[in-house]
């Protein structure tokens, strides 16, 4: 059960294709483990859609935001279908890769295997790292990370913003516990501390568009080898 959803900002940035690459990635392997935000999607794709046509019809000045809201709130929302890609393309491994592990095809497709076999890089004892190679906004970092259990992330601020997708396991910070298909959106006020639950490793999928600001000296100190 998912409790996390990402914020209404981002799923019309998403509809409207104004993410960065790395946002973007992040919110599609949500939508394609999250039905409820599939429909969202749909909602917010038939506001643009709609919202482009009144501007066709009419002349700015006469557009009506208060009806055309309520035009699409009375639309009804088919049943959603989960955003699976097309099977066609796809081997019989990867779709039994996505049954099992739940990992979403985008993220098989643009690593080639699934996460059993990806080549975690050490950052420390308890946390490990693997960077997606994409081309993607200056600043911005794609990695998927891997906590072992009980790991405690040194608590941290924000320079910018980071949005985390669980992928396998779980972990609880000041804000609450986010699980397999959970997705955080941190910014620049959140000052916080993840501890993986103990039960098994936790691995997200992070996106981050400037460094966390670690508080404690060692963490500062590593920050430049570790590259977090
Ligand atoms: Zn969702």
């Amino acid at each position: 059960m998912i409790n996390h959803h990402p914020s209404d900002e981002m799923i019309l940035g998403y509809a409207a294709g104004s993410l960065s690459a790395g946002q973007a990635m992040v919110i599609h392997c949500h939508l394609e483990l999250c039905p409820h935000c599939a429909a969202r999607l749909k909602q917010a794709e038939a506001l643009g859609g709609a919202l482009i046509e009144t501007l066709e019809e009419n002349e700015p000045s006469g557009v009506n935001f208060d009806d055309l809201i309520s035009e699409i709130d009375a639309m009804s929302i088919a049943e959603p279908e989960i955003l699976l890609a097309s099977e066609d393309h796809k081997s019989a491994h990867f779709t039994q890769l996505q049954k099992e592990e739940n990992t979403p095809n985008l993220l098989l497709d643009f690593l080639g295997h699934g996460l059993a076999d990806i080549q975690w890089k050490m950052v420390g004892p308890g946390i490990r790292q693997y960077v997606l190679p994409m081309e993607s906004s200056e600043g911005e970092k794609v990695r998927l990370l891997k906590l072992s259990p009980g790991f405690v992330t040194p608590q941290h601020s924000h320079q910018g913003s980071e949005m985390t997708l669980v992928l396998k396991g779980s972990f609880c910070d000041e804000t609450g516990r986010y699980a397999s298909g959970d997705i955080q959106e941190a910014d620049d006020g959140l000052d916080h501390q993840p501890v993986a639950d103990t039960d098994e490793d936790c691995i997200c999928l992070a996106v981050t568009d400037a460094p966390l600001e670690f508080k404690s000296v060692i963490s500062r100190l590593m920050q430049p080898i570790v590259g977090i």
